[in-house]
């Protein structure tokens, strides 16, 4: 099955209703009605139609050149050609200046219908977010235009083979030159979307170090590298070749060489020793994306799944004794029930962290950060296992589909930054530099919601107990149970997002939607919620 359905209804529940429009920026429900819609006919139309011949066929490399699936450049060229890369970006580069609040649920529906094309503008803009945020303003005219279009996309070139998770050990050089160029030389790995034919050009951004940097970290510098250079000349890098993956086949992941004859050419982004500070911008951006891609999928397979169970007969119904399709035997329902609030769940934390880069509350991203990249892509791991118990046999046979997102879905605990590293950044960058004091502000801000449900208000007693033990505790037991502490944070603020649902969904009229709504709520706290006793039960 290859349809995807947006959640337009729910999407916009959440940014009109649950949160107030606050992020919105004037837009009506009207509005955000018809872009989602718009939007909705696109991924569902041009991008999920194209999602299993990808992964089918995947990328090709020939002597350096990648050609996508069929039917990808054509989608990328509508795509942007409809103005979908220029979503979040600043009219003064082209953009169409939406706010994030709109943009996380339209990227949402990039990723749900065909994840492997939906990296490609990912991270196109983390690399175009990074030039705006550091680059010099000739570096911001010479590149932001055509990123923002789509004419060109953007990478991230971090990862080498001795440095991924540990990119102090990157060895790639630069060397500066009379000109103020420097010139870059050395390999890089697992770069996605490094090469291939969907773009006139592709801006690498490069982490390098300079002759004489100091050691570690504190030594890297950030470079632009575009594969043609000004006067269309080819610069020296090339792609080696493509990895043989599990999941998101058509998704090039290369293998980039830079400088096999003499060096290529890169500009260097703000001042030298820095780049791994100016990178985080583009990490931090990508995580949070990289969580909605955990919703996105997560949501894709659920989708499915009812499609399935509600058209499967097998076995019969306990009370009538007549065949039955599978969806009224309780435990598929117990399984689609848990696929569906955790999904309600996860894109509600997802919309919330882009409420607060609208709002500027970058304390707030800051903590929403690993968590939302950690649990929401740890979620789809769950949800996309569960569609594959749903269909039965039929789940593990690949012409189903189902399997095609459990697989895709399993390398987003790993890139950007794997989720046991999301851990130790929560506990040590966000909790411990306070003594945990930006949560607890956090929780007490949200406490008329908590106190709305008995059990979230024991459960958020037990992160507030979990969290002054955590403080007290050296580094090496912090590391040990870092994980644990996210993932039983995340179930309660999980759960606090489910609350903010329920009182948003006072102000509805009864029907279908608030029903529904309604029972998923119910069956989070329940049978969700617990989990973080589990998790936190380390700290008692
Ligand atoms: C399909 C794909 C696409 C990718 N795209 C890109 C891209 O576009 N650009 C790019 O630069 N990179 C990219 N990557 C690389 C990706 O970001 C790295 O694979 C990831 O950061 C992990 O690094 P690693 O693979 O070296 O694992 P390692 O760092 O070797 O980690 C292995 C295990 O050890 C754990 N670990 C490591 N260090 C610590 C520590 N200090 N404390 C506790 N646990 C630790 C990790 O959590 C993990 O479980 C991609 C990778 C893949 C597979």
């Amino acid at each position: 099955m290859s349809e995807y359905t947006p959640p337009i209804e729910d999407m916009n529940f959440i940014i009109t209703q649950v949160f107030k429009g606050q992020g919105l920026g004037g837009l009506d429900e009207d509005m955000v009605d018809a872009i989602l819609e718009e939007a909705g006919k696109v991924a569902s139309g041009l991008l999920a139609p194209i999602n299993k011949i990808g992964d089918e066929q995947g990328s090709q490399w020939t002597d350096g050149e990648v050609k996508t699936a069929d039917g990808f450049k054509e989608a990328y060229k509508e795509y942007c050609a409809g103005g979908w890369n220029s979503v979040p970006f600043k009219e003064e580069y082209g953009g169409q200046n939406l706010p994030w609040s709109m943009a996380f649920p339209i990227q949402e529906m990039w990723q749900a219908a065909n994840m492997s094309f939906g990296l490609c503008p990912l991270l196109n803009q983390g690399a175009a977010e990074t030039i705006l945020a550091h680059g010099s303003d000739e570096q911001k005219q010479e590149y932001l235009p055509n990123m923002v279009s789509g004419l060109w996309t953007g990478t991230m070139n971090l990862t080498e083979s001795q440095a991924g998770s540990d990119l102090g050990e990157i060895k790639t050089k630069a060397v500066k030159q009379g000109d103020g160029t420097y010139l870059i030389t050395g390999q890089k790995i697992f770069i996605t979307f490094g090469e291939h034919d969907m773009s006139e050009n592709i801006i690498h951004l490069v982490l390098a170090r300079t002759q004489d940097a100091p050691t570690g970290s504190k030594g890297i510098s950030l470079f632009i590298v575009p594969k043609f250079l000004e006067d269309k000349k080819r610069n020296d890098l090339i792609c080696v070749s493509l990895e043989h993956k599990m999941g998101i086949h058509a998704s090039p992941t290369c293998t980039m060489s830079f400088g096999d004859n003499g060096g290529a050419t890169g500009y260097l982004v703000g001042e030298e020793n820095l780049g791994l500070k100016y990178m985080f911008t583009m990490m931090n951006n990508a995580r949070l994306s990289v969580g909605l891609q955990g919703v996105a999928i997560a949501d894709r397979a659920l989708q499915q799944s009812v499609s399935y169970a509600g058209d499967r007969i097998q076995g019969s119904d306990i009370t009538t004794g007549q065949k039955t399709e599978i969806i009224n035997h309780a435990d598929v329902q117990r399984m689609i029930n848990t696929m569906q609030t955790l999904v309600m769940a996860g894109r509600t934390l997802a919309y919330e962290s882009a409420l607060y880069l609208d709002q500027g509350k970058s304390d707030y991203v800051d903590l929403l950060t690993p968590i939302v990249k950690s649990w929401c892509t740890d979620m789809a791991q769950e949800v996309t296992s569960t569609a594959i118990q749903v269909h039965g046999g039929m789940g593990f046979i690949e012409e189903t589909g189902v399997a095609q997102y459990a697989r895709d879905a399993r390398i987003l605990p790993i890139y950007e930054g794997t989720n046991g590293i999301q851990a130790l950044d929560l506990t040590f960058r966000k909790i411990l530099k306070n003594d945990g004091a930006l949560l607890f502000s956090y929780l007490d801000e949200v406490k008329d919601i908590i106190a709305e449900n008995v059990q979230l208000q024991k459960t958020v007693e037990g992160v507030r107990h979990a969290t002054n033990a955590l403080v007290k505790k050296t580094p090496v037991e912090i590391s040990a149970v870092a994980t644990p502490y996210l993932n039983g944070l995340s179930y309660v603020m999980g759960g606090i997002a489910m609350m903010r649902r329920h009182a948003a969904l006072q102000a509805l009229d009864d029907g279908t939607f608030k029903t529904k709504q309604r029972e998923s709520i119910r069956f989070y706290m329940e049978s969700i919620l617990p989990r973080a006793e589990a998790e936190l039960f380390i700290f008692v």
